[in-house]
């Protein structure tokens, strides 16, 4: 427990307790490794519960890692299946706990090749000289 530094800063506070939930992800993380998966489901109560605490958002990285019906901790392979659908541009993971399926889009991409094209079409109208 890190000591509470008297007359600190809620930004201060916070900057702690976003280290310690990512901190308490990593040792979840190596808990799902060596398949002990209970442990790992504690670490993510307690990570999201000193996110609560301290209004502290879990980050994106991590925030894919947990099962957002059943709190499960998910790892490819133990505790979820994870497959890229093309179709819809989403990866699918599904939680092997509750059976459920979680989408996580990948609309970033999608935006991109977007911008990428309308680009080409403004440069395409710019270029245009009137007669
Ligand atoms: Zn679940």
């Amino acid at each position: 427990m890190p000591r509470r530094v008297k007359g600190s800063k809620k930004g201060e506070e916070q900057e702690i307790a976003s280290e310690r939930i990512k901190i308490l992800f990593d040792l979840a993380e190596k808990a799902a490794i060596s398949k002990k998966i209970p442990l790992a489901d504690r670490y993510v109560k307690q990570a999201r519960s000193i996110g609560m605490r301290y209004t502290v958002r879990i980050p994106k990285e991590y925030r894919s890692r947990i099962c957002k019906y059943c709190y499960a901790y998910l790892f490819p392979g133990i505790t979820s299946r994870t497959r890229i659908n093309s179709n819809k541009h989403r990866v699918e993971v599904e939680c092997l706990r509750c059976k459920r399926a979680i989408f996580f889009p990948y609309i970033r991409e999608i935006k991109a090749k977007r911008r990428k094209k309308f680009s080409k079409v403004a440069t395409l109208f710019f270029q245009k000289e009137p007669e």
